[in-house]
């Protein structure tokens, strides 16, 4: 009876994402990623004894945008906390961080699917700073010396902290990507999880399904991309389920995500057990946010995702998927928008975005901002298939020439001589060859078959290698079938 039990998960997400400020958190010192291990330092990030930190503004600006952006409300009053523990890339032995009185509070983050619109609410937004890079010479337990490089301490950290409304990997997904393209849209930071730029710790339970407690949670790191985050909760949510099924208990427990194994691991004890005795930052006044400043961060919100989707719905008539899919991405809409001002056909502009140029792009793995394809050129080939100087279907064939060479569609199109054949007479003469080629189909038609008419015209194509305008082919071929 038990083994029919189905079970939900719950899921709850800590997303920390580095803001593009030019300069870290509490020092003057760049944030510039790929430098000299070391060189981007100074005695308040390197922790020395003696020295006090200042709060970068526009840190606490790019907060406020984010915060503004999902809805959530910005505090007058907020302060920093000291996070104790030891770690070596962490050379104060504390990371300046906020507990009690974080940022911001609560929000929302709206994620579609298939066309229904769920909110997942947040739960708090907080600053921190980021701790440096240990470099092991091999594998962390092996290594016979580790290198530090503490470039990255102190560069600006947001936390995000959902509530536990996510029921599923894709769901979770799904809003990990809408709040990245939030973060993009705002311009405060990157968001490329590959990087390292946007991090994601995932918090899982299952409860059978129907109920409404909750269930001991288990809380995965270490997942550097979407794939993975998805991965690693289908894991673990599979491995919650096996333990229950079997009247085992789940452990809370912080558990790592090993994705050439696909599978989650324990950490170890000690480094799990911890205390960090929290206590308020002595260095550091609270932060006081005006009315005016959040006012004045207010009016000067960009228009964010989910408003630009169901623009793109109504200014450009397209389906609700295309909107989606076209503003998940900021460069990507953007790329949208310039090639429709070229040429004026919302649907066929994404249609071609979205199965040729993102299959191409996805294929090699690159992004927009990395497309050989520019919208002026992309908005080129539409033009010659609506004026029939080229099918749809050698356009894909210039298309892709274009995608592998960067040259421009009329330059392919001369050179290879693409040009559709619209010439009666010619074709005319193409199409009695066929006729003349092909007496069986053709009696076939005669005698009332209509599919054998494909065959001709798949004839009259390989003559043409594809260059015939289909609709005058199949003119010519019912005129001339019908004629005798
Ligand atoms: P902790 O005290 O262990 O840090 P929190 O209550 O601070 O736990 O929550 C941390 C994250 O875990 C939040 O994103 C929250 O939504 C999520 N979470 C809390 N309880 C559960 C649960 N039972 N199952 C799944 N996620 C949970
Ligand atoms: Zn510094
Ligand atoms: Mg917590």
């Amino acid at each position: 009876m038990n083994s029919e039990l189905k079970y939900e998960a719950v899921i709850g997400l800590e997303v920390h994402a580095q803001l593009l400020t030019e300069s870290k958190i509490f020092c003057g010192c760049s944030t510039r990623f790929g430098e000299t291990p070391n060189s981007q330092t100074c005695p308040v990030c390197l922790g020395m004894p003696g020295v006090l930190p200042v709060l970068n503004k526009k840190v606490v600006e790019y907060a406020i945008r984010t915060a503004l952006a999902v809805h959530g409300t910005v505090a007058p009053r907020s302060r920093f906390a000291r996070k104790n523990y030891f770690y070596p890339d962490l050379p104060k032995d504390y990371q300046i961080s906020q507990y009690e009185l974080p940022l911001a509070t609560g929000g929302h983050v709206e994620t579609s699917d298939d066309g229904t619109v769920k909110r997942v609410r947040i739960r708090r937004i907080h600053l921190e700073e980021d701790a440096g890079k240990l470099l092991h010479a091999g594998t962390i337990d092996q290594a016979e010396y580790s290198l530090v490089d503490f470039n990255r301490c102190g560069v600006p950290l947001i936390e995000m902290v959902t509530e536990p409304d996510l029921r599923t990997p894709e769901e979770a997904g799904e809003f990990l990507k809408q709040f990245r393209a939030i973060l993009q849209y705002l311009g405060v930071s990157q968001g490329n999880m590959e990087e390292g730029n946007l991090r994601c710790d995932a918090n899982v339970s299952i409860r059978p399904e129907g109920t409404s407690d909750y269930g001991v949670k288990t809380e995965v790191k270490n997942m550097n991309s979407f794939r993975n985050v998805q991965r690693a909760l289908e894991y673990e949510i599979q491995r919650q389920i096996g333990l229950l099924t079997s009247s085992q208990p789940v452990v809370q427990e912080t558990r790592l995500w090993d994705p050439d194994q696909g599978i989650t691991l324990p950490m170890r004890g000690k480094e799990e057990a911890h205390d960090y005795r929290y206590f308020p930052e002595p260095d550091l006044v609270r932060i006081e946010v005006s009315p005016a400043w959040i006012e004045e961060i207010a009016a000067n919100l960009p228009e964010l995702p989910a408003e630009r989707r169901r623009r793109f719905m109504q200014a450009y008539g397209l389906p609700e998927y295309d909107a989606a899919v076209l503003t998940a991405n900021k460069a990507l809409a953007d790329y949208f928008e310039e090639s429709t001002q070229l040429h004026r056909d919302p649907k066929l502009v994404s249609n071609w975005i979205m199965s040729e140029l993102l299959g191409y792009l996805n294929r090699e793995g690159k992004e927009i901002t990395e497309s050989p394809v520019s919208p002026t050129q992309l908005a080129a080939v539409l033009k010659l298939i609506q004026g029939e100087v080229i099918s749809g279907k050698i356009a894909k064939t210039v298309f892709e020439e274009m995608y592998q060479t960067g040259r421009s569609p009329e330059v392919i199109i001369q050179e290879k001589g693409l040009v559709q054949i619209t010439d009666r007479e010619e074709l005319s003469r193409i199409v009695d060859q066929v006729l003349a080629e092909n007496p069986g189909p053709v009696s076939d038609f005669r005698a009332g078959k209509e599919k054998a008419l494909t065959a001709l015209v798949g004839a009259v194509m390989r003559l043409t290698r594809g260059k015939a305008n289909p609709k005058l082919i199949n003119d010519l071929l019912r005129e001339k079938l019908s004629g005798r």
